[in-house]
């Protein structure tokens, strides 16, 4: 269940900005440079550079056998969706919590492994949320899809609650704040990978078994049930 950008610093976390700007429906296309082309009507355009902007994703689309992403550091091998493996998925899309159901996918890929024993992973910043074959013989698949939801629904946490976030769970910075130091008593293991993983094993557990967040750690837990409280009434 890992985060496919994890090299991605802490410190975007204090950078309003990134997936910031869009809505849960869309996704946001970077600065890019378009070729040159000739309109129908043989009009030559020349290339110009088109500014990031934030594009609707289209629900239709979900499902895909292949993908034109370049996900670093990864060997997957996609391969393509069975009908029931679609059917089992979108069950379990169809009954997230309300608040993390509004979040569109830009992609739902099927690979047979990322080489671990992960059930999923994810994309945050295309959101793209990606099957491996675990997945589909795990018992817990709905804990698994809200865990990879919460990686691309933590971007949209503003500066303080996610610093909150972080100091309620027990993560430390040095004295100027340039390092960032894990809980020592984490809710679960990989939570020590970074802020993101963290906060995606807090929401996987306040739906899945809410008494073990309470009593592990109460403030981490009242941060959690505010959050989700605000977020399911906007
Ligand atoms: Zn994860």
């Amino acid at each position: 269940m890992k985060c496919l950008l994890t090299s991605i610093p802490l410190i975007m976390l204090l950078i309003p900005g990134f997936a910031l700007a869009c809505l849960e429906n869309q996704i946001y296309v970077r600065e890019h440079q378009v070729a040159p082309y000739v309109r129908v009507d043989q009009t030559p355009v020349s290339g110009y550079r088109r500014n990031g902007y934030c594009r609707d994703l289209d629900i239709e689309n979900y499902f895909q056998d292949n993908s034109s992403q370049k996900i670093k550091g990864s060997s997957l091998k996609l391969k393509k969706w069975s009908e029931a493996e679609k059917k089992i998925v979108q069950s379990h899309i169809d009954k997230l919590p309300k608040w993390l159901g509004r979040y569109r996918f830009g992609e739902v890929l099927r690979a047979e492994t990322d080489g671990t024993r992960n059930p999923a992973a994810t994309v945050p910043y295309t959101k793209t949320i990606i099957f491996f074959d675990p997945f589909f013989k795990s018992k817990n698949q709905r804990d698994i899809l809200i865990h990879e939801v919460s990686h691309i629904a933590v971007w949209d946490l503003d500066v303080s609650a996610a610093e909150e976030f972080a100091a309620v769970s027990g993560w430390s910075t040095n004295e100027n704040q340039t390092k960032r130091f894990p809980p020592t008593n984490p809710i679960k293991a990989d939570s020590v990978k970074s802020v993101t993983e963290d906060f995606a094993n807090h929401i996987e557990i306040y739906y899945s078994n809410e008494g073990i967040l309470r009593k592990h750690n109460p403030k981490a837990h009242e941060f959690i049930r505010k959050l989700v409280l605000q977020k399911e009434n906007p």
